[in-house]
């Protein structure tokens, strides 16, 4: 059994696979860049402000005797997907793994939503994640293997009061994911989705005490979920052993969507 990130024991081997993970310096996406390296993989991690952490979080990899990069790149612009993807291969001979993380939160009631946040929500989390897949899936194709995991949310599927255009955001790469997954099939590339619910990461810390008294009062396991949680849902999809498994949508939120 290896140790793919503490506490995560797990039986996937990910040796000679390289990964790309989007936004991989912090949260969600630094959890599953430690997971993937520990199992064996090679990880090119993204981040676009966070320098000083996405360094860190080679380092963390590195230390543990992993291998890891950390590269600049804006999912919200699509050439830097494409730069991201020629990087990668041209330094690492392959790209098998997709983990299209990279996400933002704006909220605001619908009233309230200004355009320049929808726009930004959608360029990143939308545009962003399918910009991220058609760079990566052009090796994959020739390659005639690829492993990719988009990131979605609970409230993609269920809505959430002040989050509309998140909410859409998230709900737009599932049918994203499962458009890609029936395209690239037949070349043996796998297109799934992690749908976490509200998981500790910078993301939620703004949520008041009350905010959080009645979100837990919804989650049948009764507590918000860890970022090592939604990185072993995410290794067990990047697999050899997930591969008869595309276009779906793992949910990993402690019931609180069935
Ligand atoms: P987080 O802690 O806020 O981290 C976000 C990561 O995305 C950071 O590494 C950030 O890099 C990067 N990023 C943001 N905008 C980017 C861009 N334009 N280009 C490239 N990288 C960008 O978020 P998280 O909570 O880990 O969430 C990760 C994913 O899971 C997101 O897609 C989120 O929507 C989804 N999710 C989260 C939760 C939750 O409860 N936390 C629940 C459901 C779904 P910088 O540090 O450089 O800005």
């Amino acid at each position: 059994m290896l140790e793919a990130a503490p506490g995560v024991l797990c039986m996937f081997s990910l040796n000679e696979r390289v990964a790309i993970v989007t936004g991989g310096s912090r949260g969600i996406g630094r959890s599953c860049a430690e997971t993937l390296a520990g199992l064996g993989a090679t990880v090119v991690l993204t981040y676009v402000k966070g320098e000083a952490a996405a360094l860190e979080a080679v380092q963390a990899i590195e230390s543990k005797g992993g291998r890891a990069k950390a590269l600049k790149a804006d999912v919200a612009v699509s050439a830097e997907m494409d730069e991201l993807v020629a990087a990668t291969t041209k330094e690492f001979g392959r790209l098998d793994i997709l983990v299209a993380n990279a996400g933002i939160a704006i909220d605001g009631l619908l009233l309230r939503l200004k355009d320049e946040d929808l726009d930004a929500l959608v360029a990143t989390n939308l545009r962003g994640t399918i910009a991220s897949a058609r760079a990566a899936v052009k090796p994959m194709m020739k390659a005639r293997y690829g492993r990719i995991v988009f990131l979605s949310s609970v409230v993609g599927e269920m809505g959430n009061v002040g989050q509309t255009a998140y909410a859409a955001t998230k709900a737009g790469v599932i049918g994203a994911a499962k458009s890609i997954a029936r395209e690239y099939a037949s070349r043996n590339v796998t297109v799934n989705v992690v749908a976490p619910g509200f998981v500790d990461t910078d993301m939620t810390t703004h949520m008041t005490d009350a905010m959080k008294t009645t979100l837990l009062s919804g989650i049948p396991l009764g507590r918000t979920g860890q970022a090592s949680e939604v990185a072993a849902a995410v290794a067990f999809l990047v697999s050899n052993e997930a591969a008869y498994v595309t276009g779906q949508v793992l949910r990993v939120n402690g019931g609180l969507y069935m």
